[in-house]
């Protein structure tokens, strides 16, 4: 692998852009990155006549170093005027607080997206107004929003299952309506096949990298890319480390486990995504079972606590692409 590999990450919200945070520091250190984060657009929801991007959000918000680090989501500093007056209206959804500046971002992609311009044209907008230092892509240009199918055949949209219902309704599965017909969104095919290593952030295997695998055309990228592709296990010690991706796991018949994950995923010689796996020093009984199922497992701290942490976690996933 070269000394100064090109990058591109596949991420969800929080934990993809914690990872892409340790990512673009991890390169920052070897000089002249040049990275792409390819994210998932399978939160998105119209609300309120906005089109919110949750997970493009939380990328761009981390990376451009004004995002609310305490409460975890949305800016830093945002305050809650317009949502007060939304509520008296009884406009949106009472249990989905939208902030004033967060509003902002909403207001300026959907004007943006009445204008014509595509997805992949917003996103590049949003990212030229903070020095990202890491390219962001859409992985599609389609809404492709996530519902979650319910008993009694109960379909729901995944912001309010996960939001309003805490994941606690039982989920018999999910989908992307209209992901059949999607196509990956400009640069990111590319983006895949042409990195010296792609890493699988530690995001929900499910809802974030799921619905970015189920775009047509991003297995075959993954297939057919030069680089190495190695994940990140989101599960340490049995469990999610953040949220409720357990839940999603039981739904679509996968053990909240490390290994199981990785099996998920599956090797990419035999038609799935990953040459190799990070598991968690908790996690290091688990290694033989990932390196009997294909794929070359690599026990790191996977906790990303802080940036110099997730730095040292992107560090071992770029060592682990060039083994
Ligand atoms: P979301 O879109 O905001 O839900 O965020 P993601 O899908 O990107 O990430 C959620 C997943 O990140 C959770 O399932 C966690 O297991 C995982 N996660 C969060 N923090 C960490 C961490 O410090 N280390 C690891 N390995 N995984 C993490
Ligand atoms: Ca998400």
């Amino acid at each position: 692998m070269p000394e100064k590999p090109r990058v591109t990450v596949l991420a969800g919200g929080v934990g993809g852009s914690r990872f892409s945070m340790g990512v673009r520091e991890a390169l920052r250190r070897r000089g002249a990155p040049e990275a792409t984060v390819v994210v998932n657009t399978g939160d998105d929801l119209w609300l309120s006549g906005v089109r919110l991007q949750p997970d493009i959000d939380s990328v761009l918000y981390a990376l451009g170093g004004v995002n609310d680090t305490v409460r975890g989501w949305g800016r830093a500093g945002d305050t809650e005027r317009v949502n007060e007056e939304l509520q008296a209206w009884g406009a949106g959804w009472p249990w989905f607080t939208l902030g004033d500046l967060d509003l902002g971002t909403h207001l300026a992609r959907t004007g943006w997206l009445r204008e014509g311009l595509t997805v992949t044209d917003v996103v590049a907008r949003l990212a030229g107004r903070w020095p990202l230092g890491i390219r962001m892509l859409p992985m599609t240009d389609s809404e492709v929003d996530t519902h979650v199918l319910l008993a009694g055949d109960v379909r729901m949209h995944f912001q309010e299952w996960w939001t309003r219902h805490r994941a606690a309704l039982a989920p018999l599965g999910f989908e992307n309506p209209g992901i059949a017909a999607a196509r990956p969104a400009p640069g990111v095919e590319e983006a895949i096949r042409e990195a010296d290593v792609v890493l699988v952030a530690p995001s929900n295997p499910v809802v974030s990298i799921g619905p970015i695998l189920a775009v047509p055309g991003i297995r075959e990228a993954l297939a057919a890319a030069r680089g190495r592709v190695v994940g990140v296990s989101p599960v340490i010690g049995g469990a999610v480390v953040r949220g409720m991706a357990d839940v999603c796991l039981t739904a679509i018949g996968v053990e909240t486990s490390a290994a199981a994950v990785a099996a998920h995923y599956g090797p990419r010689r035999t038609g799935g995504i990953l040459d190799a796996w990070l598991l968690a020093e908790e996690d290091a009984a688990l290694a033989a079972s990932v390196e009997a199922a294909g794929i070359r497992a690599v026990v790191a701290p996977l906790w990303m606590r802080d940036l110099e942490l997730s730095a040292a976690l992107a560090d071992a996933a770029l060592a682990a692409a060039g083994a």
